[in-house]
């Protein structure tokens, strides 16, 4: 393993039971984290929920790359892009987040990110865009995530 393996990837998620922010450090997800609060394991093989209120704290401030799938309700390529945007969080446990963001309720996240469609994939590495993908578009979702990754 190399250094840059064992290096620390903090990032800030929300505990998909008791909805409390933990800081979880993704080089560890091997050890299955769980919530300071209610002792539950942190879902980090899945995509997890982010919007407004957290957005900065857990995608603009994480130490790992993340993959937000900004999608919303009503839209039917959506929900065919979600097996495969579950796939990729189940594959990458440790070196990627991937959050959902619903533009219908986060709204200033997805004004502020300019998103005119979904599903918009975005990467963010270190803060900032890396990437996006618009559409159902599976070979350039793959190119994103090898950038993240790879
Ligand atoms: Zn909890």
């Amino acid at each position: 393993m190399s250094e840059v393996e064992h290096a620390p990837r903090v990032v800030q998620v929300r505990c998909a039971f008791c909805l409390t922010p933990n800081r979880v450090d993704l080089a560890r997800a091997a050890q299955r984290p769980r919530c300071g609060k209610c002792q539950k394991p942190m879902l980090l093989d899945r995509p997890i929920k982010v919007d407004d209120e957290d957005f900065g704290d857990t995608v603009v401030g994480s130490e790992a790359p993340v993959l937000v799938d900004f999608h919303a309700d009503w839209c039917q390529p959506c929900k065919i892009l979600a097996p495969m945007v579950d796939e990729i969080a189940a594959r990458n446990v440790g070196r990627l987040l991937v959050a959902k963001v619903d533009t219908d309720r986060a709204v200033r996240t997805a004004e502020a990110y300019g998103i005119r469609s979904v599903p918009t994939l975005m990467l963010f590495m270190n803060g900032e865009e890396a990437g996006r993908t618009i559409g159902i578009m599976p070979d350039e979702i793959r190119a994103l995530v090898e950038r993240a990754v790879g």
